[in-house]
C-alpha cells in the first residue's frame, strides 16, 4: 500500500532544507517539495521554526492516504553503521543480534555491516558465512550485511586462503577485515607480509580490505615491558598503543596499497598524524580510505582520569589528545575521513568492565544507538559539519563505499529507509535506557541536542518513540553485495 511521510524537512544541499513529503511503498516512489529552499538558520530554534510554519500555507495531503506524520522533524536516509560487533553466534554473553539491531533502530540506523571476528565460527569461508546467516536469521530488526575475515589462524598448509576469499565474495560479503594486531585467539592477526598476500588477491576484485592498524611489534614490546614493571593502569595501556603504533601501521598499509592497488580502508582511526598520512596518500592517488568513531571525536586521554567512565572508555586503539580530536573533525569536513562508524562492541559491564587491572578490562563501547544524535549534536549543530556532510557521513558515503545500491539516499527507487531527527529538543544520555545487552557508555550524562524520533525500514516503522513499531526483530534482511 502506498504511504506518505508528511510534515518533514528534507536536506537539499549544504545547510539548505525544504519542507516536503515522501511517497513510498517499500521503495521511495516520489519526493514532493512544499516550500522553496530555506537556510537552516531560518528554522534553527523552535520559535523560528514555528514562525516559518505559520507563514507558510501548507496544503494538507489527501485524507484517505495512509500517512506517517513527521511532526516537522528533519528526515534523513536511514543511517548505515558499517562497523559493529553484534556477537551472534558465539559471543552472545556480550551482545546479540536482537539487542544490537534494536539498539540500532533506536539510533536511526536501518542497516549495519557486522564484523566477522566476534562470532564463532568467524566468517572466514562460505560455510561459516551460512552458519552465521542461519544463526542470525529471524533475529534482526534492521537490514544487515556481513564482513568476511582473513585471520592468521588460517595460514596453514591445509587451507586455501584465496578459495575462501572467493567463497565469501560469492556469498555477498561487503568487505574483508584483517588485523595488524588482534587480541582474539579465535581471530589472530596477520604479519605485513601476509596482509600483502591478501591484498594481492583482493586487488583482483573491487572488494575493500578493512584494516585494524596498530603496529604489533611496537605494542607487544612495550606491553611486555610495562607488565614486567608492574604497570597495569590506563596510562601504561595508552602508552603501549600510542600514536606511533597507529602511524607505523598506517604507513605500512599505505605501502601495501601502493604496491598492490587494493582498495584499503583503515577502521577506527584515532590520531591526527595517522590522518595526515592517509590524506597525503589520497592526494597521491592511492586507493585508501578511513573512518573514525564518536569516542575519538569526543574524548581524550584526560577522560581516563574520570573513574566513573574510565573502564567504559577503553577501546583499541585508545582515544588520543585534543589535537587529534580537532584534526579528526577536520578530516570529516574535508572528506579525508569517509564516514563515521561506532565499532559497537558491548559486554556485561559488571563482568568485563570492572577490573582494577586495565590490561584485563574488556575493550569496547556499545555505541550504535548514539552515533546519529552524536554527529548531529556535536558536528552539525556546533558548526563543524554542514547538514549535507552529516548525512553523507552517516549514510550516503557508507552506501556508496560498500556498494549498498538500494540504500543511502532519499531518491526515487531507493529503499524507503528513513530516520526522523528532532533537532529542536535535547536529551541526556542515560545508560539504563540503552537497548544493547550491556548498558553502559562513556557518554553517560552527556547532553545531545538531537533525538531520533522514529526509524522506518523498507516502508515500515521499526522504531517510534511515541508508539509501538510496526515491525519486530526478524524483519531485517541480509543484503548480499555484488563485488566482482
Ligand atoms: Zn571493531
Amino acid at each position: 500500500m502506498k504511504r506518505v511521510l508528511k510534515n518533514i524537512f528534507i536536506n537539499t544541499t549544504g545547510n539548505k532544507v525544504r519542507l516536503g513529503e515522501i511517497h513510498f511503498t517499500g521503495k521511495i516512489l516520489e519526493i514532493k517539495f512544499l516550500s522553496g529552499e530555506i537556510d537552516w538558520s531560518e528554522i534553527s530554534t523552535i520559535e523560528k521554526k514555528n514562525g516559518f510554519l505559520r507563514n507558510l500555507n501548507v496544503p494538507g495531503s489527501a485524507g484517505s492516504i495512509d500517512f506517517i506524520d513527521g511532526n516537522y522533524n528533519l528526515v534523513i536516509p536511514g543511517a548505515i553503521d558499517p562497523h559493529v560487533h553484534f556477537d551472534t553466534p558465539g559471543f552472545e554473553f556480550r551482545d546479540d543480534f536482537e539487542h544490537g539491531s534494536t539498539a540500532a533502530a533506536h539510533g536511526g540506523v536501518t542497516t549495519i555491516i557486522d564484523m566477522p571476528c566476534t562470532s564463532l565460527p568467524p566468517v572466514t569461508n562460505g560455510k561459516n558465512f551460512e552458519l552465521k546467516l542461519n544463526a542470525v536469521r529471524n533475529r534482526s530488526l534492521i537490514d544487515f550485511a556481513f564482513w568476511g575475515g582473513i585471520r592468521g589462524n588460517d595460514f596453514c598448509k591445509t587451507i586455501d586462503i584465496e578459495k575462501q576469499i572467493y567463497e565469501l565474495i560469492d556469498s555477498g560479503v561487503a568487505a574483508f577485515k584483517v588485523y595488524v594486531i588482534s587480541g582474539m585467539d579465535t581471530f589472530t592477526d596477520l604479519t605485513y607480509d601476509r596482509i600483502r598476500e591478501v591484498a594481492t588477491i583482493l586487488a583482483k576484485t573491487n572488494i575493500p580490505m578493512g584494516v585494524h592498524a596498530e603496529d604489533k611489534n611496537l605494542v607487544v614490546t612495550r606491553r611486555k615491558q610495562f607488565k614486567l614493571e608492574g604497570k597495569n593502569d590506563w596510562r601504561a595501556y595508552c602508552a603501549a598503543r600510542d600514536i606511533e603504533a597507529e602511524v607505523t601501521a598506517v604507513s605500512e598499509i599505505i605501502k601495501i596499497v601502493r604496491e598492490t592497488g587494493v582498495r584499503a580502508h583503515i577502521v577506527h582511526l584515532s590520531s591526527g598524524e595517522g590522518l595526515r598520512k592517509i590524506a597525503q596518500a589520497k592526494q597521491n592517488g592511492i586507493s585508501i580510505s578511513a573512518e573514525t568513531c564518536p569516542h575519538y571525536l569526543f574524548f581524550t586521554q584526560k577522560d581516563f582520569e574520570n573513574t566513573s567512565i574510565r573502564n567504559y572508555l577503553k577501546t583499541a586503539p585508545p582515544v588520543k589528545f585534543e589535537n587529534d580530536k580537532e584534526q579528526l573533525w577536520n578530516g570529516l569536513a574535508t572528506g579525508n575521513l569517509n564516514f563515521v562508524t561506532t565499532d559497537h562492541a558491548g559486554c556485561i559491564p559488571e563482568k568485563e568492565k570492572s577490573s582494577g587491572n586495565f590490561w584485563e578490562v574488556y575493550g569496547g563501547i556499545p555505541g550504535v544507538e548514539h552515533r546519529v544524535p552524536f554527529l548531529f549534536s556535536e558536528g552539525f549543530l556546533k558548526n563543524k559539519l554542514t547538514l549535507e556532510q552529516t548525512v553523507n557521513l552517516l549514510s550516503t558515503n557508507v552506501a556508496e563505499y560498500f556498494g549498498l545500491t538500494s540504500k543511502g539516499k532519499l531518491e526515487t527507487g531507493k529503499d524507503a529507509d528513513f530516520a526522523l531527527i528532532n533537532l529542536w529538543k535535547t536529551q541526556t544520555v542515560n545508560s539504563t535506557e540503552m537497548h544493547s545487552m550491556g548498558k553502559y557508555t562513556p557518554f553517560e550524562n552527556i547532553k545531545f541536542n538531537a533525538i531520533v524520533e522514529a526509524t522506518v525500514l523498507r516502508g515500515k516503522t521499526v522504531m517510534d518513540k511515541n508508539k509501538e513499531s510496526e515491525e519486530k526483530t526478524g524483519y531485517g534482511q541480509l543484503i548480499k553485495i555484488k563485488n566482482i
